[in-house]
């Protein structure tokens, strides 16, 4: 836009990292920006707390790296550099748990690990082969990534014991997807290739990340930020004709004019609403990706001890001989198909169980707490059993659920009160509206398209003025992450601006 025409001027529905990257692009580009945010803060799914003590990130901690080097540099790792936020390269030790609670050894963990992700790599390929040579169709869509795992697992693994505890460890990428493995589509098992890359931990927590996106909508007098503004309504025109404006309602009763409108609003919050907010309703293309792209369950528990007792030794199934400066204990530990008398009363689905050691991170992030990540009915069912419960109900449910993991820990004494939570942290994250009742999106068995349904967030509906961004409307293979909501913010307002250019 040259300086003698008025500005353009862009509603924004949505603050998360998307919606503040597509305004940081508006606005370099001269035009006026509006961000509606429903909630009292800005950073959507990135967000904090300080129950434990200390601040952690309830939301993303992740950052995962390019898998292809002729990429970009990566957006979040830059922001993560530029803001001095500390990452954390974990070890590759890991403590297993059989079903029956004990340890397997360093070499069978290794072994039996290394070949999962071998296999997972090889679906990732035969997926992308097929997407890349036009013949995905041949992959049916009713086939998950778990079905895929048992197939090679019977060609490769003899040993019927270990081919069981093979399977039982491909149940870990469930943690990456937020589903069980049984749910993953093959045929766009490719889409999910960003995980079990080279991934860094923030070990502090994401909000210098944050802070540095927001500062351009930040600072501008420009950009105009209304906090506790809900949306309720969106109506365009038919088609794009001269000076019309998108037409918004938001819950307080006021009515804002846009010359374009881009929503960022999760996918599950598109599921809910998107037939009542919408008019016209949005096209079929649209609906179909609302409805085809499912949204994940991830949940998170932080649990604190006194001390990180566990770490204090090291079990005869760790190596021990470190290289300098890495940690003696293994950073993961996975707990399969837990049947123990003592898991069952209040695990009777045995899901599995796993943790990230965060006490391994250098000064001063180094706090004796271990993260559980939970997903699928697993997160569910535990968000149901806290749900509304007072504080003091919330630790002791979660500590009757989560003894019988954490009590398996080296070192782990009934009687020291080291060895007693001292504080626990859980995410309800489907129970919040604003974040559409999930976590982030992903492509789950008996979806025929979900190429094209991103690609269908992506093209929007530029001749309604109306577009769509956000972790669902990503580059392919970042969907469902922080980099991928922000390179999709700032794709759309690239299209935004070539309209007016
Ligand atoms: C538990 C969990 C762990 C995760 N871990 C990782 C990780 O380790 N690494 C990683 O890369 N990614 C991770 N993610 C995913 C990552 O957080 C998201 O992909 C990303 O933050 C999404 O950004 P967004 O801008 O698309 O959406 P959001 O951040 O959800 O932003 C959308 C905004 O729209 C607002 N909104 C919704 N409805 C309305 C309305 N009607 N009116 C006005 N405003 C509205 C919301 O309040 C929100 O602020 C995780 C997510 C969760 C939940």
């Amino acid at each position: 836009m040259d300086g003698s025409t008025p500005k353009k001027h862009v509603c924004i529905v949505g603050a998360g990292i998307s919606g503040l990257r597509c305004a940081d692009v508006l606005l370099s580009h001269g035009f006026e920006v509006t961000i509606l945010e429903a909630r009292d803060r800005i950073g959507g799914r990135i967000c904090q707390s300080d129950q434990l003590g200390y601040t952690v990130d309830i939301g993303p901690n992740w950052i995962h790296a390019w898998t292809d080097d002729s990429k970009e540099p990566h957006p979040i790792y830059t922001l993560a550099m530029a803001t001095n936020t500390p990452l954390h390269h974990w070890n590759n030790k890991q403590l297993i748990f059989d079903s029956n609670g004990n340890s397997l050894s360093a070499e069978l963990t290794e072994r039996l690990s290394t070949l999962v992700w071998q296999i997972i790599e090889m679906a990732f390929q035969q997926s992308e082969e097929a997407h890349l040579n036009g013949s995905s169709h041949t992959i049916p869509a009713e086939d998950s990534l778990y079905d895929f795992i048992r197939r090679k697992a019977e060609e490769l693994v003899t040993n019927e014991k270990e081919r069981g505890l093979l399977l039982q460890m491909s149940e870990m990428f469930g943690a990456y997807v937020g589903v069980p493995v049984w749910r993953q589509s093959l045929r766009f098992a490719w889409m999910e290739e960003c995980c079990g890359g080279e991934e860094m931990f923030v070990s502090s927590n994401y909000s210098a990340i944050l802070a540095r996106a927001a500062k351009p909508a930040l600072d501008s007098p420009n950009c105009h930020i209304q906090l506790n503004t809900l949306v309720t309504s969106v109506v365009t025109h038919k088609q794009r004709l001269p000076n019309q404006q998108v037409k918004i309602s938001t819950a307080t009763g006021s009515t804002l004019e846009f010359d374009e409108v881009i929503m960022t609003t999760p996918l599950g919050w598109l599921k809910k609403h998107h037939k009542s907010v919408f008019s016209p309703a949005l096209p079929d293309r649209l609906t179909s990706a609302i409805s085809s792209l499912s949204l994940s369950n991830l949940e998170k528990v932080f649990i604190t001890f006194p001390i990180a007792f566990w770490s204090q030794q090291t079990t005869n199934s760790v190596p021990q001989n470190n290289p300098p400066g890495e940690s003696a204990s293994p950073c993961y530990m996975n707990w399969l198909t837990p049947s123990y008398p003592d898991s069952l009363p209040t695990n009777p689905n045995s899901w599995p169980q796993e943790i990230w050691d965060l006490s391994s991170f250098s000064p001063p992030n180094n706090y004796s707490t271990i993260l559980f990540y939970l997903y699928g009915d697993c997160s569910k069912h535990i968000v149901k059993l806290i749900h509304n419960k007072s504080s003091a109900e919330k630790l002791a449910l979660l500590k009757e659920f989560f003894k019988p993991y954490y009590s398996r820990l080296p070192g782990y004494d009934e009687e020291r009160t080291e060895c007693q939570p001292k504080a626990i942290l859980a995410t309800e994250w489907c129970m919040d509206e604003l974040s559409g009742y999930g976590s982030y999106c992903n492509f789950q068995v008996g979806i025929e398209e979900a190429d094209k349904d991103v690609l269908a967030f992506r093209e929007g509906v530029p001749e309604k003025r109306l577009w769509f961004c956000g972790e669902h409307a990503a580059p392919f293979e970042e969907c469902g992450t922080v980099a991928g909501a922000y390179l999709s913010g700032e794709a759309v307002a690239r299209k935004v601006v070539d309209v007016y250019r």
